[in-house]
């Protein structure tokens, strides 16, 4: 019986040519490559500074410390997300404050955010869900107006643009993640962006140990971690940006076929783009079941071989957050999660798996 994971990488030959080409050097890591792949992502995401890192999760653990957040400061996010960004703020001691979703973009929530600051506040990671463009704007604007300052958490974002200005370019600091399921990846990777020397200069330091030139010889001048990104990794994250405009082509092609064979279904939501994200590099495909169970039409489909995602389980309902924050309810990320049911999407699909998929899923009787 075939089967259809959620996600699948891409790796074509000219991949694997840019892999075998690093290992053929001296340059391992800490070599051009990662330079190379720091620029292009620039050019890509319209940034002045990028700067290359082990993963999504040690980019957020970096662009807090660069913000100079610490111990005892608040920072608030949502909890509708992977628990990475939450985790991230826990990571150098913070309180993370998480808050409702809007209903619409399923990113923070303006008004809750409003609500949430206190003195303490000292900064927010705005996620895009699933790509989909936050109320980043409003956002911004609420947080700077209050001295607060704003990550963008676009690890899901790559290649996702609002109102033509790339997601993860808005915030004072965007950061990308390149895990295998992400629209394009390294393998394991990352990377912070930003229009602010300072914080690149923290970043470099950050994730070399603390250590800067001096001379020719290292100084360590900072706290610092080995969030470093190999040159392996890099020349396979680099191959696979300069494909992203035909990566993200076929994505939306994918989605287009998912889209006509699930929008007569009234019990079933599509996922819905604003106008200006109609071009969306697809993340993921999640529907929204409007009245069954969703974990039932999960187990139907898995019988089928067919992997589903509950993306996101949220956060704050983990069992560890769950001892944290016992009784922090939020109504609009706990109805959407779990309604929502995130179907195989990879590049490979043909229309027969889509077709098989969709025919599969209607047939639950939802
Ligand atoms: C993937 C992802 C991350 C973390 O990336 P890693 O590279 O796995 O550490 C963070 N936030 C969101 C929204 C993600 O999807």
């Amino acid at each position: 019986m075939k089967k259809y994971p959620l996600a699948k990488p891409d790796i074509q030959d000219s991949d694997i040519l840019a892999v075998t080409q690093v290992l053929k050097t001296q340059h391992l890591s800490r070599g051009p490559v990662v330079r190379q792949f720091e620029e292009e992502f620039c050019r890509v995401v319209q940034c002045q500074f990028a700067s290359a890192t082990s993963s999504g999760t040690a980019g957020l653990i970096m662009a807090l410390q660069a913000l100079n957040v610490k111990a005892g400061d608040e920072v608030i996010t949502v909890s509708f997300t992977v628990p990475a960004t939450v985790n991230s703020i826990l990571s150098i001691g913070a309180t993370p404050i998480m808050v409702d979703i809007d209903k619409e973009t399923l990113g923070m929530c303006p008004m809750a955010l409003k609500a949430a600051i206190t003195d303490k506040t000292k900064a927010i990671i705005v996620v895009h869900a699933f790509g989909k463009a936050a109320k980043i704007e409003e956002l911004i604007k609420i947080a700077h107006s209050n001295n607060i300052k704003v990550i963008e958490d676009a690890c899901e974002a790559i290649g996702n643009t609002l109102h033509n200005k790339p997601l993860g370019s808005y915030a004072d600091i965007g950061v990308f993640a390149f895990y295998p399921n992400k629209q394009i990846t390294s393998g394991e990777g990352g990377m912070l962006v930003t229009n602010n020397r300072d914080y690149y200069d923290a970043f470099e330091l950050l994730k070399n140990h603390g250590r800067s030139m001096n001379g020719d010889l290292y100084d360590q001048i900072s706290f610092g971690w080995n969030f470093r990104l190999s040159d392996i990794n890099a020349a396979l994250g680099l191959s696979q940006l300069k494909r992203l405009k035909n990566i993200i082509e076929k994505r939306q092609n994918i989605a287009k076929k998912y889209q006509v064979l699930l929008a007569d279904n009234s019990s079933i939501c599509c996922p819905i783009f604003n106008v200006e994200e109609i071009d969306s590099a697809w993340f993921v495909y999640v529907v929204r079941l409007k009245e069954h169970d969703r974990d039932e039409v999960m187990n139907e489909l898995n019988k089928q071989q067919i992997q589903c995602g509950r993306y996101f389980a949220p956060v704050h309902l983990q069992p560890f957050y769950r001892l944290k924050y016992p009784n922090l309810s939020l109504i609009n990320t706990e109805k959407i999660a779990s309604q929502c049911l995130a179907l195989p999407f990879y590049l490979q699909l043909s229309d027969q798996d889509i077709d098989f998929i969709c025919h599969n899923l209607l047939k639950t009787n939802i």
